[in-house]
């Protein structure tokens, strides 16, 4: 059986990938930094229906833990070949003038060097020529990468921006080591980000001016990662799936 760590798979769009990759016969890590609660609720709706799952603590943006993470997905559920580099944050909507250091820090630390550390361990575990089974990378990007998210975040924007360039270089590292590196890029998903931004209602009410007329679903977004993270896609890598209504 493939095991997957899924990184922020305590809700939203981790939360549906967790689930959906349950579903499809995968054990799972599912990472969270600060919502036991959230992580043991998903542990507990995989567990209970046949599949195999652990909850595992720590942040993406500490090398230390990153490598714990590992070690503990690892031998609770034996080597992985699937990870999903999900977790992710934003902040209050302000225009470039307004942001402060402190946040564009935190923002780069948690999006961009998280998923580098994320994928970076990656790399190291699965890849063929270091004895590791190979395997598939999804990292989650977002639309803000080529939108530029003005006067909203462009410091998310360009975090994510970075993770983009990660999936076109570590692809091309990785393709002769039996580890395919890809990416979606969501749009407007309905799920608790919003409200960390200070917005709850953001995607629905931005949603409505997309081209498909709606936010989106973290179901919707799992499909794509799910087929990213399986044999199904084994011609594609260094790919990216925008899941955004056409945004
Ligand atoms: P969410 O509902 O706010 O969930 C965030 C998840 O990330 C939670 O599981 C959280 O864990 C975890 N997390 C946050 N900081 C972390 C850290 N430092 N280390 C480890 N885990 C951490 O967010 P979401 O909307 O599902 O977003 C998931 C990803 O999709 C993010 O990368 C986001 O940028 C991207 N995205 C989202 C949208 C959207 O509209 N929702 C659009 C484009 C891209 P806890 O539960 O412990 O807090």
């Amino acid at each position: 059986m493939h095991s997957v760590l899924v990184t922020g798979g305590s809700r939203g769009i981790g939360r549906a990938t967790a689930l959906l990759a349950a579903a499809k016969g995968w054990s799972v890590a599912v990472n969270y930094v600060g919502n036991a609660g959230a992580a043991e609720d998903v542990v507990t709706e995989i567990t209970a229906a046949g599949g195999k799952a652990a909850a595992v603590r720590g942040d993406v943006a500490d090398e230390a833990d990153v490598v714990a993470i590992y070690d503990a997905a690892e031998r609770e559920l034996g080597p992985l070949t699937g990870v999903v580099a999900n977790a992710g944050i934003v902040a209050p909507s302000r225009p470039l003038v307004e942001i402060g250091l402190d946040r564009m820090r935190r923002i780069f630390e948690v999006n961009t060097i998280g998923a580098y550390l994320t994928a970076r361990e990656a790399a190291r575990r699965l890849a063929k020529s270091r004895g590791g089974p190979g395997g598939s990378i999804v990292l989650v990007s977002s639309m803000a990468a080529r939108l530029g998210s003005p006067f909203e975040y462009v410091d998310y924007a360009g975090s994510k921006a970075a993770v983009d360039t990660l999936t076109i270089g570590l692809a091309k590292e990785m393709g002769g080591e039996g580890v395919r590196v890809n990416a979606v890029r969501p749009g407007l998903i309905e799920t608790e980000i919003h409200a960390s931004g200070g917005q709850p209602d953001r995607a629905r009410r931005l949603g409505v001016g997309s081209p498909l007329g709606r936010a989106g679903r973290a179901e919707e977004v799992a499909e794509a990662i799910l087929w990213l993270l399986g044999d199904a896609s084994s011609y594609v890598t260094g790919g990216f799936i925008d899941v955004s209504g056409g945004r």
